[in-house]
């Protein structure tokens, strides 16, 4: 009996370090994502990222509201699926942690959301040309990348701010299976199965609508078919870690 309590609370304390050591890794690398998307341009003082607890149901680790150049692991929180921070503190985070709440709850594959207002896609939401990919670093946008019309559920004087759950939800729908949406007037959201690749199709979804934006200057544009984006999108999964080395290295060199 003294053996098994003693093989218990071994096995116990090898579950908490090994726990906290997961999550610490999982709260540093957010703070490295925070910092990759401001130095890359696709958020500046506002948007957000998070990443799905990787063992407490319905919750999700965010920034405290503030700019994403300039979070550190202090100044991420853990909400839940209601919107609500578990803080001891009583610090709060952005009034759109609902984008990411409903997102987590509608998309059982997503482990990371960007929310941003990158300037290059804001026209493709405002206007009948859809984004749509362009070059094989974009395959992830596959065939759709559906817009999000707030007017649907908020009226029309809103402030265009995913600030409740029933405008989260709505989101959430529009967004679909797809990879990325775009919201009509204010920015987009992509969604990863981890935060190097939410990373990377936050960076490329830019990258992607600058590069269509100049191509419509000169002509009618060959966009990549679906089978193309698929093939593309899965090739650019395997290669992840080589791009996120280097815009972690110029980020923490500039802001750290
Ligand atoms: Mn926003």
């Amino acid at each position: 009996m003294a053996l098994l309590e003693v093989i218990i609370e071994d096995f116990d304390s090898i579950t908490i370090e090994t726990m906290s050591q997961e999550i610490k890794a999982i709260i540093d690398e957010l703070v490295v994502a925070n910092k990759i998307l401001y130095n890359e341009g696709v958020v500046d003082g506002f948007g957000h990222i998070s990443v799905r607890h990787p063992s407490k149901e319905n919750r999700f680790f965010i920034a405290k509201s503030m700019a994403p150049g300039l979070v550190t692991a202090q100044d991420i929180l853990e909400c839940d699926f209601e919107g609500v921070i578990h803080d001891p503190a009583n610090r709060t985070s952005y009034v759109e942690r609902f984008i990411h709440s409903e997102i987590f709850r509608a998309r059982s594959d997503v482990n990371a959301v960007v929310h941003s207002h990158s300037p290059s896609v804001i026209p493709f939401g405002v206007t009948s040309q859809r984004l749509r990919p362009i070059c094989h670093m974009s395959g992830f946008l596959g065939a759709q990348t559906p817009i999000y019309e707030i007017r649907h559920t908020a009226g029309e004087t809103s402030d265009l701010l995913i600030n409740s759950q029933k405008l989260g939800k709505s989101l959430a729908n529009t967004l679909g299976s797809a990879t990325v949406a775009l919201m009509r007037g204010h920015g987009s959201v992509a969604v990863g199965t981890s935060i190097k690749q939410v990373v990377y199709r936050a960076i490329y979804t830019e990258a992607n609508a600058k590069l269509q934006l100049e191509s419509m200057k000169i002509g009618s544009i060959e966009f990549l078919t679906e089978g193309e984006a698929l093939a593309t999108s899965a090739m650019a999964d395997i290669h992840l870690e080589r791009p996120w080395a280097l815009w972690k290295e110029k980020a923490l060199a500039k802001l750290n």
